[in-house]
């Protein structure tokens, strides 16, 4: 009885081996289903590895070089809920200044918003342009469904009596998900 305890059929040669053997002596194949010695179960793990691998891959390369939602596309949505205008002199320069608020009505982030002033005269006609620029507004996101301020400053080209009105537009936006431009 001692000596029966003590040994097992392989089931694989049905040779019979000692209890305690991993791998039978006489087919090699491997007693103890989860051992990292096992080479069945070395390359379950590897190729578990490698699927997790891929999917990253695959996320890195979406996020990269992936669809991008188009500013176009949500153009409406973007738009400019209050501003100020603003002039001031310095030295023999003039400068004109809107500050104001974004709003962001989309489902979708956005980053490197551009804003353009256009400005009018009595007559109504257009006068002066500026944009927001680049150094200032680096970095600056809206969120989805959020809001946030701008302020784009430029040296004025006509008198400041000239004017009149302003209006203004939101440029171009990017996708704040998309990683390279
Ligand atoms: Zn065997």
């Amino acid at each position: 009885m001692a000596e029966n305890e003590s040994t097992k059929v392989c089931p694989l040669c049905a040779e019979t081996i000692k209890a305690t053997a991993k791998v039978c002596p006489h087919c090699r194949h491997w007693q103890t289903k989860w051992s990292l010695q096992n080479p069945q179960i070395g390359l379950a793990l590897y190729s578990l590895v490698m699927f997790a691998f891929v999917i990253g891959a695959g996320t890195f390369y979406e996020k990269a070089f992936g669809p991008k939602e188009q500013f176009a596309t949500y153009r409406s949505e973007i738009g400019v809920v209050n501003s100020q205008f603003s002039q001031r002199t310095s030295g023999s320069n003039l400068w004109i200044t809107v500050v104001g608020t974004l709003t962001n009505l989309s489902n979708v982030g956005w980053k490197d918003v551009g804003v353009e002033a256009q400005f009018f005269d009595k007559s109504g006609k257009l006068i002066d342009a500026i944009t927001v620029n680049a150094s200032d507004y680096h970095g600056v996101t809206i969120l989805p469904h959020g809001e946030t301020a701008f302020k784009i400053e430029g040296r004025a080209s006509h008198p400041a009596i000239d004017y009149e009105t302003n209006k203004l537009n939101v440029r171009w936006a990017k996708d704040l998900d998309a990683w390279l431009p």
